[in-house]
This record gives structure tokens, C-alpha cells and sequence, in this order.
């Protein structure tokens, strides 16, 4: 059931069970008051003091003829006076309630000689009463005279006043009757109101308790699916995570997963860990991952910026620096970002390069620069001697008669020779020029930062100590040579073939004017120039 057909069931049932309630406390009000009614009017019918008229008349007329028979008494001098007063005073205190109740009030028809009857026997027994005094003879005397003439006219109408006693009493009787029947209807559909209205609640109270309990056995169906269904699910995802810890931990890669937001690690594997000496997982950080400090931060800053990177060439961090390629996602997971990074050691790889570049940059016979790594060396140090004008030198060497020193002592001592002049011309440089076998027994110097007189003193001094070298050979013996040195001086925009052409040209000068001799390029021209 959806959930907007479940609340509109809910609210019809809290609007029915309220209307039934409301209707069960109106009935049960009505029945209350009906019931008080009925109680009153059974409490009025059980007082024994109402319906007392037509007693009371009965005892009027009773003490009406024992008054009269009491004055007739008197007069013969049969009782006292005290008698006949206590006659009057009883005559007295039965009229006297005639005052305060209506005896004729039920009457259908008014019967005006039995009221002016009643009201006369009261009056004239107020009056005797209020004239009666104990003790009191003469006054006796008087009322009891009063009493014999008055009274016995009254005995007739009196008969009358008895008679319509009766009839206003069943009269009223009757009325009673009469209202406690309609009490009693009232009293009986009021119960039979209740008694529907309790059985409707009643009725309503167990199709709800029906509903409920189908609906709390269909939800606790629902309940077992659903735990069913999330056993089901967290066995999948564990399994799935068991699943990828393994692969993670399989990988040749060294692999972490961070939380992006706190860096919280949710995963290294055991490959990384060893690799980089951290001992518990919680240790692990970006910025432990890389040797340099900074770096990781850099890193950091790249990943959140691109996203993703690819194959970052840094110095790892370990208990021994290495190479490493590292790269990196941002994973947006259901709920929160995370950074995986995995990273492989690429040390042999850089290992090889830089023997790959050494072997490439490096002449095999004698150690120093080749060819393409003095041009690059060299143009390199050309850029920054005309960036800050400064005077540069560029020296053109060549091994004098060396064709003769192969064919005389045989190729590899040439070879010898060839090392021998190398080591020499090392030694007689500074830690910036730039020395480089350009081929055969030719080589090449770049002088920075140097000027005309200092490049004359160092291609000088180079010439001598060749000259003055003594190569051992194999066969005890030694041999000497010498080189002729072409020197080009550089102060302009000039590029380096231009400036090496023009000391090869110098060379080219020295071997013409005989050999174990400095020849400088253009010199009249640049001593000119200073
Ligand atoms: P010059 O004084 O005019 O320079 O005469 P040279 O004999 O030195 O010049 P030439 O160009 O005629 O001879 C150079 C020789 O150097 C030829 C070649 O066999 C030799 N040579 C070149 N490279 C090597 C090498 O790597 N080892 C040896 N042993 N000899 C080499
Ligand atoms: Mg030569
Ligand atoms: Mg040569």
C-alpha cells in the first residue's frame, strides 16, 4: 500500500472512531439525565409526606367533629378548658398545613363551596387557637359557644372538601403515572440509542483490530523480505569487499584509499606499507608517500584540481628513496568523495635510463662528453655567457701526426693515447668548461666566463702539459705527442657552429704553421676589437 493510501486510511479510521465516540458520550449523557428524571420522579412518588390531602382532610374532619364534641363537652362541664384548648390547638395544627399545600390544585372542575369551606375552618381554627389560653375559663367558655354554633354547618361542606381531596389526589396520581411512563419511554430509547452506538463501537473496535492485525502480519512479511534481502545484500558487499581487498592487496601496484574530506585511510595494501616503512595503516598520508616535503602537497593540489592524474614522476618516500610513478582518482562513492592512489617502483627502469643516457651522452674510449653531449653541454653554457655578456672561448684541439702513432705501436695503443691526452685535458680544466670528443683524436673546449688573455693561458698550458705527458705502454715504453690548438673568442650573439667553425679554422692555421701551436681565430681582428 502506498504511503499517501495509508495515511487517508489512518485519518477516515481516527475520523470514524472519533464520531462513534462522540455519538456513544451524547447517548450516555442522554441516558444519565433520563435516568436522573426517572430517579427523582420514583424518589417523589416514595416521599411519604406527598399525597397527604386527602389524609389530612380526613383528619380535619375527624378533629372537626372531636372539637365539636369537645365544646359540647365543655359546656355540660364534662372535660376542663385545658381539653378543650388542647382539641383546638390539634384543629389548629392540621389546618394550619392546608395553608402551605393546595388540596384542590389537580381538581379538573373548581368546587368553590369546598374551598370556601376549608378556607373558613381554617380561619375560625387560627383565630380559636390565637384566642385559646390555658388556664382561661371565660375565654373557654366563648369559643366553646362559637365552636357548637359554627361548626356544625361546616360538617356538610367539610364531607365536600374531602371528596375533591380524593379527586385531585387521583388526578395527580395519575399525572405522576403519566410522566414517570414518559421517563421511562425517554429512559428505554436512550438505552436502546446507547446500546446501538456501543455496538457500532464495538463493531468499528474489532474491524479496526481485523485491519490492524492484517496489516502488522503483512508488514512483518514485508520485514523478513526486507531482512532477508539486506542479510543478502552485506553478505554480497563483504564478499565484494573481501573481493577487492584481495585484488588490491594482489596487485603489483602499490594501492591506497583515502577519505578526501578528513584523509582518513580507508585502505593500503601490505606492498605499500612495506615499501614505505610505514608500520600501521592510519600512518599512511599523501604526503608520506613522497621523499620530497612538498611534493605531496603539490600532488594534492593537481588531484583535486584535474581530478584525475596520471603517471606523476616523484623521489618515494621509504626506508631507502626510489623512483616511482604515481597516479591518482577522485571517487565520488555514494555518500562521500575518496582519493585512490597506487603508485609502482620504477627505479630499475630510471636506473637503466640514466645508464641509457650516460652510455648515449659519454665517448666509450675516453670517458669525457661525445659529440652530441658537447654541442648540447656547450650551447647550453653559450646561452647563459650571452645572457649575462660575457666573454666566452671555444678551443679546437687536434693530436699532431696521430695516423703515425697508430701505424707505428698499433691501434689500441693509439686508444691508449687517445685516453691518455683525454685525462690530461681534464685535469687542466675547471669544473665549468666544457670538454667533448668530437671524433677521431679531435676535441673540443668551450671556456665561459673567460676572456682573450685567460683562454690564451689555459690553450697554453693545455698544449704543454700534452706535450710533457708521458704515456706508459704495455711494453715499458713511453710515448709522448703533441696537439695543435685552433682558439675562437665570442662575445657577440654568435652561435656555437659558427664559433666552433671558426676555431676549427684556427686549428686548420696551427697544423699550416707546424703543428704543437696555438693559432687564434681572426686575432689581429679581435686584438682590434680590445
Ligand atoms: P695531422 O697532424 O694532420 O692531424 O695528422 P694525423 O695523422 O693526426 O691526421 P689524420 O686525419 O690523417 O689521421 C687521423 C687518424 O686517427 C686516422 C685514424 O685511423 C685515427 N683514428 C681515428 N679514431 C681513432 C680511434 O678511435 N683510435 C685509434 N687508435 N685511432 C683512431
Ligand atoms: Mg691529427
Ligand atoms: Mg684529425
Amino acid at each position: 500500500m502506498p504511503n499517501t493510501d495509508v495515511a487517508r486510511f489512518q485519518a477516515n479510521q481516527r475520523r470514524m472512531m472519533a464520531v462513534l465516540v462522540v455519538l456513544v458520550l451524547v447517548m450516555a449523557v442522554i441516558v444519565g439525565s433520563a435516568l436522573w428524571m426517572v430517579v427523582r420522579q420514583a424518589e417523589t412518588l416514595a416521599t411519604p409526606a406527598l399525597h397527604s390531602e386527602l389524609w389530612r382532610s380526613h383528619q380535619a374532619n375527624a378533629q372537626i367533629r372531636r372539637t365539636l364534641s369537645a365544646a359540647l363537652a365543655y359546656k355540660q362541664g364534662n372535660i376542663s378548658a385545658d381539653d378543650l384548648t388542647v382539641q383546638i390547638q390539634v384543629l389548629r395544627s392540621i389546618t394550619r398545613t392546608f395553608e402551605k399545600q393546595h388540596v384542590f390544585r389537580f381538581l379538573p372542575v373548581r368546587r368553590p363551596s369546598a374551598e370556601q369551606a376549608l378556607n373558613q375552618v381554617i380561619q375560625l381554627s387560627k383565630d380559636w387557637d390565637e384566642r385559646a389560653a390555658w388556664g382561661d375559663p371565660i375565654g373557654a367558655d366563648i369559643i366553646a359557644d362559637e365552636i357548637s354554633q359554627q361548626l356544625p354547618g361546616l360538617l356538610e361542606p367539610m364531607i365536600d372538601v374531602l371528596v375533591s381531596a380524593n379527586i385531585s389526589l387521583s388526578n395527580e396520581l395519575d399525572d405522576d403515572r403519566q410522566k414517570l411512563h414518559s421517563s421511562f419511554l425517554y429512559l428505554g430509547w436512550s438505552l436502546l440509542g446507547l446500546l446501538i452506538g456501543s455496538a457500532l463501537l464495538v463493531a468499528r473496535l474489532i474491524v479496526s483490530y481485523l485491519q490492524v492485525r492484517q496489516l502488522s502480519l503483512r508488514l512483518g512479511d514485508l520485514n523478513q523480505n526486507l531482512e532477508a534481502r539486506v542479510e543478502e545484500r552485506t553478505q554480497e558487499l563483504s564478499e565484494e569487499q573481501a573481493l577487492l581487498n584481495y585484488i588490491l592487496e594482489a596487485s603489483p601496484s602499490d594501492v591506497a584509499l583515502l577519505n578526501a574530506k578528513d584523509s582518513q585511510v580507508h585502505f593500503v595494501n601490505e606492498r605499500l606499507l612495506k615499501r614505505s616503512g610505514i608500520k600501521q595503516q592510519q600512518d599512511f598520508s599523501i604526503n608520506a608517500l613522497f621523499a620530497h616535503p612538498g611534493e605531496g602537497e603539490r600532488f594534492h593540489e593537481a588531484l583535486e584540481a584535474r581530478r584525475q592524474i596520471n603517471d606523476w614522476e616523484a623521489l618515494l618516500a621509504g626506508e631507502q628513496p626510489y623512483w616511482g610513478v604515481v597516479s591518482g582518482r577522485v571517487l565520488d562513492q555514494i555518500g562521500r568523495t575518496s582519493y585512490l592512489i597506487w603508485s609502482y617502483d620504477i627505479s630499475v627502469r630510471k636506473q637503466m635510463e640514466q645508464e641509457l643516457l650516460t652510455l648515449a651522452n659519454t665517448d666509450s674510449l675516453t670517458g669525457i662528453n661525445n659529440r652530441h653531449a658537447f654541442m648540447q653541454l656547450a650551447e647550453d653554457s653559450l646561452k647563459l655567457n650571452h645572457r649575462y655578456r660575457r666573454q666566452c672561448a671555444a678551443l679546437m684541439i687536434d693530436i699532431d701526426h696521430f695516423k703515425q702513432i697508430n701505424d707505428v705501436h698499433g691501434h689500441q695503443v693509439g686508444d691508449l693515447a687517445l685516453q691518455a691526452a683525454a685525462q690530461t685535458l681534464v685535469n687542466g680544466l675547471r669544473e665549468v668548461d666544457v670538454l667533448g670528443r668530437l671524433g677521431g683524436e679531435e676535441f673540443a673546449i668551450l671556456l665561459p666566463e673567460t676572456d682573450f688573455t685567460q683562454a690564451r693561458q689555459v690553450a697554453e698550458r693545455l698544449r704543454k702539459n700534452i706535450e710533457n705527458m708521458q704515456v706508459l705502454l704495455p711494453s715499458q715504453n713511453t710515448l709522448s705527442m703533441t696537439v695543435s690548438i685552433g682558439l675562437a673568442m665570442n662575445t657577440s650573439q654568435e652561435s656555437l657552429d659558427h664559433l666552433l667553425g671558426r676555431a676549427d679554422s684556427a686549428l686548420y692555421q696551427a697544423k699550416t704553421n707546424g703543428r704543437n701551436r696555438l693559432e687564434t681565430a681572426g686575432e689581429a681582428a679581435f686584438r682590434q676589437k680590445l
